[in-house]
């Protein structure tokens, strides 16, 4: 081999052991932390919420249910130009953009951005009427706490079939709103606050048809009025 040749052999390779070095010659291993949808840690224990939502419940439901949201969703968004976006972006996007195809995306991504949202709209020791920051947004907007409570329960129970209960702020007011299958409430311009998952997946196990005594133990003893407070930026 000519020395030129061997130069030009050798640079040509040490360019690609670079690159892959650099994590830009193939997407095989990329880590999950690279993908645009997360599977965050439960911000408790799988069995916090105990006896109101089981640990058998929750290892369903997180383990399988949301898990098999992330895994399809960041499967069906890997190659496209979705895959440059933050997960938000994506969601709002897809569903203007509303093909076929960009359907499974999005409820896809919405479910597992959904799950994400709910589980930290619950605590162990939650639920109740809030305190201070929240209690004057709750009274300004719907009269009492006890109106909340009641318009709030109504809504879950009364949502037709898979959805979503959600608290949201809209022009500058609290409201509730139900959204059907993975619909989330920034679709259609409402800031999400606080959320109710009221698929059957989320109350089966402990409640079988019972979604009623599912929405009142969120209300008593879950509710994460903190996370509500954060979402409102409070300071
Ligand atoms: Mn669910």
């Amino acid at each position: 081999m000519k020395r030129r040749d061997f130069m030009r052999w050798s640079l040509g390779t040490g360019a690609l052991i670079m690159l892959e070095m650099a994590g830009l010659g193939c997407s095989r291993d990329r880590s999950p932390q690279d993908l645009p949808v997360k599977f965050p840690a439960l911000p408790y224990k799988d069995d916090a919420l105990d006896p109101y939502i089981s640990q058998e419940t929750i290892r369903l439901h997180y383990g399988q249910h949301h898990r098999g949201y992330v895994e399809r969703a960041n499967r069906l968004i890997e190659g496209t130009r979705y895959a440059r976006l933050p997960v938000e972006a994506i969601i709002r996007e897809a569903f203007i953009e509303g093909q076929f195809e960009q359907g499974q995306l999005y409820n896809n991504t919405a479910q597992a951005y959904n799950h994400t949202f709910y589980w930290n709209s619950m605590k162990s020791d939650g639920g109740g009427a809030p305190t201070e920051f929240m209690r004057r947004w709750i009274e300004t907007s719907f009269g009492s706490y006890r109106e909340f409570r009641t318009a709030f329960s109504k809504a879950a129970t009364g949502r037709f079939a898979s959805g979503w209960t959600w608290l949201v702020l809209s022009e500058g007011r609290l409201e509730i709103m139900t959204t059907a299958n993975a619909h989330n409430p920034m679709v259609f311009g409402k800031l999400p606050l606080l959320t109710l998952d009221v698929w059957e997946h989320a109350y089966y196990l402990d409640y079988r048809n019972r979604r009623d005594e599912y929405v009142q133990a969120f209300l008593d003893h879950l509710l994460n009025w903190d996370f509500a407070a954060a979402n409102l930026g409070e300071a």
